[in-house]
């Protein structure tokens, strides 16, 4: 339980309050790192964290896995569910791991009522198996998306933009970024 707390105080230091999602989430990637042999609060260069959804609880997520967007070791995925899934690269196992209590009501673990800090008590008293589902899962993790050297590198026959790690399209024999091949999230003004 102490190690609970100190893992939840860094989340909550990171994310910026302890909310909700800090304590569900603290909790989470402690139940998924614990299930995969690995430290909780511990970088593990063998592990690949996808994360369902971009709010708090994925902050905890992060702060608890020790992933990152800038390693390649931790991937958002934006589904909008309460789930995230641990890859060990090295072994290539793998487990979903699913908030239970934010899919029985229609958004969060509290109970109503319920104070943060009784929340934070509750949390750190109940197992991890009474609040999560675990489903074991096979994930195919193109080699592009691995940590390590960049493989392709390539420019834009379209914008002359460099494109990184494999994620550009091929169209008549040129190589062309998402934004010149198909869609954009965002549009030129001038
Ligand atoms: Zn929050
Ligand atoms: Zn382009």
């Amino acid at each position: 339980m102490s190690d609970y707390m100190e893992l939840l105080k860094k989340a909550g230091e990171f994310h910026g309050d302890i909310c909700g999602g800090i304590v569900m989430g603290t909790k989470l990637a402690i139940h998924g790192m614990e299930h995969m042999g690995m430290t909780p609060g511990e970088k593990d260069k063998r592990l690949i964290v996808f994360t369902e959804i971009d709010r708090c609880i994925s902050d905890a997520i992060l702060s608890v896995t020790r992933t990152s967007l800038g390693k390649k070791s931790l991937k958002p995925m934006g589904y909008g569910k309460f789930a995230a899934t641990f890859v060990n690269i090295d072994t290539g196992e793998a487990i979903r791991v699913v908030d239970l209590g934010a899919n029985k009501k229609d958004s969060e673990d509290e109970e109503p009522g319920e104070s943060i800090e009784e929340l934070t008590e509750r949390i750190a008293r109940t197992p991890g198996e009474e609040l999560f589902k675990i489903q074991k899962v096979s994930v195919k993790i193109d080699p592009n998306d691995l940590p390590g050297k960049p493989l392709e590198i390539v420019k834009c026959a379209g914008c002359g933009e460099v494109v990184m790690d494999g994620k550009h399209h091929i169209r008549g024999g040129r190589a062309y970024c998402t934004s010149c091949f198909d869609k954009s999230y965002y549009q030129l003004l001038e």
